[in-house]
């Protein structure tokens, strides 16, 4: 099976500019950011989309540590899952998009 784009990034085999890094995850800014900051959050371990993890364990540490990474950056955030093409998927190497970073909204509201 062709790698995956992330995979590649992953690998080193293009660049990307890496903002976590552990044993089982890699975060990396978005190519084309839909946020003053956006970020995403990649399991090492292969999945191709999110419906596709069926150990709780790992899904509890993908979204765990899809908050600290978070919180390094920003107070409050976004975190968008795109699963399948009819709900915009793309890459398909499951990942998180980590956004936020736009004015504080609470006043006007
Ligand atoms: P969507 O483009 O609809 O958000 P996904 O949820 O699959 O679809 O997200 C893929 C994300 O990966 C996009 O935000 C895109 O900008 C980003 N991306 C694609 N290639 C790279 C890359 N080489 N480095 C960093 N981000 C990338």
């Amino acid at each position: 099976m062709e790698k995956s784009i992330f995979q590649r990034i992953i690998d080193r085999e293009i660049p990307s500019q890496i903002v976590y890094e552990d044993d089982k995850f890699i975060a990396i800014r978005d190519i084309a950011p839909k946020a003053p900051v956006h970020l995403l959050l990649i399991p090492k371990q292969f999945s191709s989309r999110l419906d596709e993890i069926a150990d709780a364990q790992h899904m509890g540490e993908l979204f765990m540590t899809a908050n600290r990474v978070a919180k390094e950056h920003l107070t409050d955030y976004r975190l968008v899952v795109n699963v399948g093409a009819g709900g915009g998927q793309v890459v398909f190497h499951t990942h998180i998009h980590i956004m936020g970073g736009w004015e504080d909204r609470s006043e006007a509201e």
